[in-house]
């Protein structure tokens, strides 16, 4: 097909997420075809890096020739069967596999196919394990300001953002919000990291030592909160957080759809500050970004408090068609044997101090409020006053503009309103890793 007829038959049969559908019309959509390492091609034939990982899950590239056998040799056998009644062997090795490299007191995997309903199943998980222990009265969230844990209604209860959740509010459940340490944009006189970890904590443990009987969990995206801007945590708070919610009795899910496999440097955010979670959620990059396949990691004393006779009613009566899906878990199989063949975690280390090298060329820019790293994830918060911090008008669409016209450098991004988010594919190379920079610099010049 042509592009033009790519473009009619899009507008008129698709109807794109996070999209205003108006604005799409008036577009001409960039319709992708085909994929190689790096670079997104489109109809036409012409190249872009991909320099958000096709929305934060692409790890070693696209048409990777490991994962792509990987899954051709899984089609020659199953490409699909259920894990209600039956079991899979893509499943089982990587259920084993999963377990020799997440915190090691999770000893469960629980398959689902996205990020939100790996979260999901997390929020149901904590509250019936209360129910199953006879404390049916816990039963409720604590979770940060501008939390994102995905959009179905569990995971918009948790994640609650008054944009896009107006029309469900009175149809979500009660969550306590906790505020998110977010040195930037912490409201009063400039504070240190420090001291704006120890005020968000103690805030938390206001809400734990006055509702923590009627708390399920506290659950957190570790280390860097992703969609609210990609905000980096001071050091110490996910720790901080750990223990309070041991102090309090509640669990601890660790979101990390986003953050996981490797972007933060490390194969997981945990890792930065040895935290254990008694739920952990992935997502996104579990296949290196082929197919969709999330999972749900428990602790053996969670798992144990499903145990019962079926009369019990202790059974965890959840699950999704495609869960465990043969192909999708055979991709990522291939994904962490690449993880280790090409010693990619310390391979992205060496990338972050030349990324941040890159970086500080930007902070001088005067529209440039703030610029936050952790590994490979990247936001640039782009301000109309950078001594007040003054925001621009949301009409204008900062963000978008700037995004729109690095295309032209033959590059994708995509920004969170005016934050500017690089998250690049963690084998992306240090001179592609360049490109990125100095177009998205170039272009945010051109705005003064
Ligand atoms: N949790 C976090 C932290 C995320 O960033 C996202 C998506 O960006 C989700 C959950 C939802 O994942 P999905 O879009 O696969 O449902």
């Amino acid at each position: 097909m042509t592009t033009a007829q790519l473009q009619d038959l899009d507008r008129r049969h698709l109807w794109h997420p996070f999209t205003p559908m108006k604005l799409w019309a008036g577009e001409a959509p960039l319709v992708i075809t085909d994929a190689q390492g790096m670079y997104l091609i489109d109809s036409d034939g012409n190249r872009y890096l991909d320099g958000v990982s096709s929305l934060w899950c692409n790890v070693h590239g696209h048409r990777v020739p490991e994962i792509d056998a990987a899954i051709r040799a899984q089609l020659d056998r199953v490409a699909h069967s259920t894990l209600l009644g039956l079991s899979n062997e893509p499943a089982i090795v990587l259920a084993d596999r999963l377990m020799k490299v997440v915190p090691q007191n999770l000893k469960k995997v629980f398959y689902s196919d996205s990020g939100a309903t790996a979260t999901e199943v997390s929020f149901k998980l904590a509250a019936q394990y209360w129910f199953n222990l006879g404390k049916p009265e816990k039963r409720e969230f604590i979770s940060f300001t501008e939390a994102y844990h995905g959009d179905t209604f569990g995971a918009m209860s948790v994640g609650r953002t008054d944009l896009f959740h107006r029309a469900y509010l009175p149809m979500l459940f009660k969550v306590h919000s906790a505020p998110t340490p977010f040195p930037y944009r912490w409201p009063g006189t400039e504070r240190t990291d420090a001291e704006v970890c120890a005020a968000a904590l103690k805030a938390l443990e206001k809400i734990l030592y006055e509702h923590s009987a009627g708390i399920a969990a506290v659950c957190i995206e570790p280390v860097v909160q992703g969609a609210a801007g990609m905000i980096v945590h001071p050091a110490g708070f996910l720790r901080g957080v750990r223990d309070l919610a041991t102090r309090y009795n509640v669990l601890l899910i660790c979101d990390e759809v986003a953050v996981g496999f490797g972007r933060t440097g490390r194969l997981f955010a945990c890792e930065h500050e040895q935290v254990q979670p008694d739920l952990l959620c992935l997502a996104k990059g579990i296949t290196g970004g082929y197919l969709p396949l999330a999972a749900t990691l428990a602790t053996q004393d969670i798992f144990d408090a499903f145990l019962g006779e079926p009369s019990e009613g202790r059974t965890f009566y959840h699950g999704h068609t495609y869960t465990g899906n043969p192909l999708a878990c055979a991709a990522a199989l291939a994904s962490l044997d690449l993880f280790e063949r090409n010693d990619l975690i310390a391979q992205v280390g060496l990338k972050v101090q030349a990324l941040s090298n890159m970086l500080e060329s930007l902070a001088e820019l005067p529209n440039v409020g703030n610029i936050r790293q952790k590994g490979l994830m990247v936001g640039i918060e782009l301000v109309a006053d950078r001594a007040t911090k003054r925001r621009y008008d949301p009409l204008r669409r900062i963000g978008v503009e700037v995004c729109q016209r690095v295309r032209q450098h033959g590059i994708i991004l995509r920004p969170l309103g005016d934050v500017i988010v690089l998250m690049p594919p963690l084998a992306m190379g240090v001179d592609e890793l360049q490109r990125i920079v100095e177009a998205v610099m170039i272009e945010i010049e051109r705005l003064m």
